[in-house]
């Protein structure tokens, strides 16, 4: 899994019930892993369909479309 633009393995997602609280986390193990630990992870979690946003470049789509690359 990596951004289909720039191949970064970082990524953000809004939080759904914040939209100004962003949660970071990166895919670099193949897996989504929050940033820090567990409790940066939003209150909701985050499925196939949750827009998500490259931390490097200006990539943004679902998160489903990110774990076909
Ligand atoms: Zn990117």
């Amino acid at each position: 899994m990596k951004c289909p633009v720039c191949g970064c393995q970082e990524f953000f997602v809004k939080d759904p019930d914040d939209a100004f609280e962003t949660h970071g986390f990166s895919v670099a193990s193949g897996a989504v892993r929050f940033e820090a630990d567990a409790a940066e992870a939003p209150a909701h979690g985050i499925h196939e369909a949750t827009e998500t946003y490259c931390n490097k470049c200006s990539w943004h789509g679902k998160l489903g479309e990110l774990k076909k690359t």
